[in-house]
């Protein structure tokens, strides 16, 4: 199979990849002519572990390419997978369509054969309709079918997932797509990994579904974590006695600061634009953005109450550790620690932040933010420690080199990392999400 990927992103180029190392012959094309000359020269545009050896190897192997030129890149490509953002629309929430009409445009002007483009950018539902409508008016004369593949992998994990997916969603109208996708993953096929065949809207309807039940769940746990302190209960046990039945699942169920990242904010508002646009409320899904959207500035002042209040936050300092919304990843889009920044800031504290891989994508989002080249200098002469994101560097802290360097041994773990009873014994006051 040859296959073009239009966007090389974290979905596109860890999706070329893999398609490469299966064995596929691979063109990854972007519109940012800097990340191809990039990629071209062995450098990675963003940070993913394992991504480079991945490219790499497959770029030399002869299966990978990259280019800037969307009309060369789709050049007998049997399928055209669409992996461009789809933001948050600028003042209304629904997702930001027009970079995939955009690529749909190019794709009909250039179309030098039949082939199947696929959406593997998460779009809402009747997407794959006008896609197929913007290739058809394009007056090609060649073949095509329209086909939605949403993407389930998780940055940081990104490789693993997309090679051992619990499952591959393909929603095709008619069997040119399901044929032409069916050879596209044949190697996971024998791996025996599931593919779920539906139709086109549904598929389109499964990823915002999954992100919406995903985004529940935390935010749930979330609501128990604040009960748990106001009851004198432990939400790690709580987690653990309602994970352990089958019908719940112990997956997503660790309190902290809220979800961020590029895609369940963005996601769960366009959700309920489509449930708006066709007058079918997602209620559930409303109060989830909303416990979320105001539990980010809500661990800002849990920040402010542990060095004795917002009246009293004027000219101290606070270490952040921790920027990106999770580990292993460079990416900051929507993190909480923006929200628990801008908190802390806003109330006249110093902000001293350290992250492993986000501090580039982070300093234009925290202007008033120092950012340090390792956690001991963040932490250094500080009247907090808060951790953000539990990256490991984070866990395996010299404690008593914190304790000396600190000006108040105050640590807030918004990851729950420490245990309470050791950190006590250590004489660090310390709180924690909903740990009594
Ligand atoms: P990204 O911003 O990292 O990458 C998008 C790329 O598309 C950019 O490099 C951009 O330059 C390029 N691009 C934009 N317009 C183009 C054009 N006309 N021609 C060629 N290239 C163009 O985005 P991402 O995180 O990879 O997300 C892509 C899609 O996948 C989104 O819809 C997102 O919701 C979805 N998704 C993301 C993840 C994730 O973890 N990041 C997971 C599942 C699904």
């Amino acid at each position: 199979m040859k296959i073009a990927m239009v966007g090389s992103g974290y979905v596109g180029l860890v999706s070329g990849a893999c398609f490469a190392d299966f064995g596929h012959d691979v063109v990854c094309i972007d519109k940012d002519q800097s990340k191809i000359d990039r990629l071209n020269d062995g450098v990675m545009p963003i940070y993913e572990p394992g991504l480079a050896d991945l490219v790499t190897s497959n770029a030399k192997a002869g299966r990978l390419t990259f280019t800037a030129s969307l009309a060369e890149g789709i050049k007998g490509a049997n399928a055209i997978f669409i992996a461009v953002g789809t933001p948050s629309r600028r003042g209304d929430g629904h997702a930001d369509l027009s970079f995939v009409y955009a690529v749909a445009e190019e794709i009909g002007e250039h179309l030098a054969g039949d082939a199947v483009v696929v959406t593997k950018s998460t779009v809402p539902v009747g997407t794959g309709d006008e896609v197929e409508r913007i290739l058809k008016n394009s007056g090609t004369p060649h073949r095509i079918a329209v086909v939605s593949n949403p993407e389930f992998l998780r940055e940081g994990a990104a490789i693993g997932d997309f090679k051992r997916p619990d499952r591959i969603v393909i929603g095709a109208e008619d069997n040119f797509g399901r044929e032409i996708m069916s050879e596209v993953y044949r190697p996971l096929f024998l791996n025996e990994s599931p593919i779920l065949f539906t139709g086109r809207r549904t598929s389109e309807l499964i990823k915002y579904a999954a992100n919406a039940f995903l985004a529940t769940k935390i935010t749930f746990i979330n609501e128990m974590a604040d009960l748990c302190e106001k009851v004198g209960a432990n939400v790690q046990d709580v987690s653990r006695g309602i994970g352990m039945d089958n019908r719940i699942g112990s997956k997503f169920l660790h309190a902290g600061p809220g979800y961020g990242g590029s895609c369940f904010p963005k996601d769960t508002l366009a959700l309920l634009k489509t449930a708006e646009d066709y007058d079918s409320p997602t209620r559930i899904v409303e109060s989830v953005v909303k416990a979320n959207e105001s539990r980010k500035r809500a661990m800002g002042r849990k920040v402010l109450d542990a060095i004795g209040g917002l009246n009293d936050a004027r000219g101290k300092k606070v270490a952040l550790l921790g920027l990106t919304f999770k580990p292993n990843t460079d990416d900051m889009r929507d993190s909480p620690a923006i929200a628990v920044a801008q908190t802390l800031t806003d109330a006249g504290v110093h902000v001293a932040a350290y992250d492993p891989e986000g501090m580039e994508q982070a300093k234009p989002l925290m202007p008033e933010v120092e950012m340090v080249t390792d956690p001991y200098a963040a932490i250094a002469d500080a009247d907090a420690i808060a951790i953000v994101t539990e990256w490991d560097a984070f866990r395996a802290l010299d404690l008593k080199r914190v304790m000396d360097l600190a000006k108040s041994p105050v640590m807030v773990d918004l990851r729950n990392i420490y245990r309470p009873a050791d950190m006590r014994d250590m004489g660090f006051a310390y709180t924690s999400i909903g740990r009594g």
